[in-house]
């Protein structure tokens, strides 16, 4: 497995790292970003173990390509709020039209390059969804009809059985949100596209842990790893 860091926008002000890993074999497209918000560390910090993990070859890829973008926007993260505008909003809302700022156009083009079969928004958001339905704190968002649904509601299962407080438990949205990254992906690229939500209100290390796990199931429902990796028990660092 080849682990390759490249640049986004390089000589941009919003220039940002992204990375490669590319396994033995062809096989699934999958791509990982985060920080399209920039005060969500949980997801984040995820990003950046995922990409350590690869490089370390503690979390292999047996076949295919996964594309990490650890921190979409570095602006907005360095100030640790969810950025102006909100970048979240700007991407293309119809095949015709271009996104309506520079990074998100950068974020779609390199999506569009790649043709992930997956694609995984990590965000972080208010609430505990299972206490409350109308938050989104512990939830897996889809859209309506996308071919994510089936592995969303098998990963969602596999996560609350292994939550013992039930508080905690994640929950399926489906919903449509134009100018979205997820949206972009599932109705342009039509990707398997799925938005992980963790709750704020809960520990940043349980945070992080849920969101590696999460993207760990999706991995494997792409049949990009093996069942038995284990990689959780490294230390969370910043890439460098
Ligand atoms: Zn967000």
């Amino acid at each position: 497995m080849k682990v390759t860091k490249l640049m986004l926008g390089k000589g941009y002000s919003w220039e940002t790292p992204y990375y490669i890993a590319t396994g033995e074999h062809g096989g699934p497209h999958v791509m990982v970003v985060a920080g399209i918000h920039g005060k969500e560390i949980a997801s984040i910090r995820a990003a950046e173990k995922l990409v350590e993990l690869l490089k370390q070859q503690k979390l292999q890829i047996s076949q295919g390509k996964l594309i990490i973008v650890p921190i979409v926007n570095q602006a907005a993260y360095r100030k640790r709020i969810r950025g102006v505008p909100d970048l979240n909003r700007t991407f293309p809302r119809t095949k015709k039209q271009a996104a309506s700022n520079p990074l998100s156009a950068a974020v779609f083009q390199l999506t569009q390059r790649h043709q992930p079969e997956w694609y995984l928004d990590l965000h972080e958001a208010n609430g505990l969804s299972q206490k409350d339905a109308k938050v989104l704190g512990q939830t897996l968002i889809s859209n309506k009809g996308n071919p994510a649904v089936p592995a969303v509601r098998r990963t969602i299962k596999r996560m609350n059985r292994s939550i013992k407080n039930k508080d905690r438990h994640f929950n399926l949205r489906l919903h449509e949100l134009p100018g979205s990254s997820r949206t972009a992906a599932a109705r342009i690229l039509g990707a398997r596209a799925v938005t992980v939500e963790t709750g704020w209100s809960l520990p940043k290390n349980v945070r992080i842990k849920y969101q590696l796990e999460i993207v760990r199931h999706f991995l494997r429902e792409a049949g990009m790893i093996k069942a038995n990796e284990v990689y959780l028990s490294a230390k969370v660092r910043a890439v460098t």
